[in-house]
């Protein structure tokens, strides 16, 4: 009860500890890959599988598009902050052909990214309540912008 303890702001949409990775509902009909994960029908129209197994992600992707988000979007984005502070916001391709969206990390904004560029996925404190820390996935630039100028 002292402790703080420290939890996913949502449950069973990612892993923690030092390599976090998405967890996907993979269909055991016809391996099509979801995100979030889902229950119920699959969603390719010509499958029909009803079943999911959950499978973790790549942990890479690219950034097939970024955005200033200058509204507060909806759930499951938790306001970290009142009044809302505008972050930035990328939609990563994975190699699984999924595109996930989610907040860059900590610290990096759109200069920070560009199309193409290769970001993973880490795991920070999203905001912190009665019972603790809540985390949420971000996506981490790999290499910061201008250093592979220098390799
Ligand atoms: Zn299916």
């Amino acid at each position: 009860m002292t402790e703080a303890a420290v939890t996913p702001a949502i449950e069973g949409w990612f892993t923690t500890g030092a390599d976090p990775a998405l967890v996907a509902s993979q269909c055991t009909t016809c391996s099509s890959v979801f995100f979030p994960p889902t229950t119920g029908f699959c969603r390719n129209p010509a499958c029909p599988g009803e079943d999911f197994e959950a499978t973790e992600l790549s942990r890479r992707g690219t950034v097939w598009s970024y955005t200033d988000a200058q509204y507060q979007p909806p759930a499951p984005y938790i306001p970290a902050t009142e009044p809302y502070v505008p972050f930035a916001l990328a939609a990563v391709e994975l190699p699984e052909g999924i595109v996930v969206l989610g907040q860059l990390a900590e610290g990096y904004g759109v200069d920070d990214v560009r199309v193409g560029r290769e970001v993973e996925v880490v795991v920070e404190t999203l905001y912190t309540d009665d019972s603790g820390e809540r985390t949420i996935w971000r996506w981490k630039p790999v290499v910061e912008m201008g250093e592979e100028a220098d390799q």
